[in-house]
């Protein structure tokens, strides 16, 4: 690690350092995961820095707060090459590859406003099948409308 690298990544105690994640999806990560600033946690956005593997990246560091099992699915359908490193007392724990899993139940909407997921008298929930990683195409298991990366942004308010 050259000490110019370990400037921009000082050390957080306690947390989780979302590493790999694609260029420019850095934001993206901390809308999905709710984080807008006003919660509290020392949030650090690392934006456009060398990679061996990517060329550049983006990397997201939060102070206080770890993942669950759904918010890691989430991050691994907008930044699949994400590292996720869990912190404790400055030591790293656990350091984990993201997977884009099979199946999505509950975490995102349709955008089709007639689908039964979308019905307010009985509300069904969302379940979508991942037909294709990259370039990433889900679809609604009720209604079969396909859902692209650019439909998650907007689900979470970035275009
Ligand atoms: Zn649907």
């Amino acid at each position: 690690m050259s000490s110019k690298r370990e400037l921009i990544i000082s050390k957080i105690r306690d947390g989780v350092v979302i590493d790999h994640i694609p260029t420019g999806r850095a934001l993206l990560v901390l809308r999905l995961l709710g984080i807008s600033g006003r919660e509290g946690f020392r949030v650090a956005l690392v934006m456009n820095v060398e990679s061996r593997k990517l060329g550049t990246k983006d990397i997201v560091k939060i102070e206080g707060r770890e993942l669950t099992k759904d918010e890691l699915n989430l991050v691994a359908l907008v930044a699949p090459t994400a590292t996720v490193n869990i912190i404790r007392d400055y030591e790293v724990v656990s350091k984990f590859k993201v997977a884009i899993p099979d199946v999505i139940e509950g975490l995102l909407k349709c955008k089709n406003p007639r689908c039964i997921t979308n019905q307010q008298r009985e509300p069904v929930r969302s379940r979508f099948r991942v037909l294709s990683r990259e370039p990433l195409k889900l679809v609604c298991d009720y209604c079969g409308t396909i859902h692209e990366l650019n439909d998650i942004e907007r689900y979470f308010g970035l275009t």
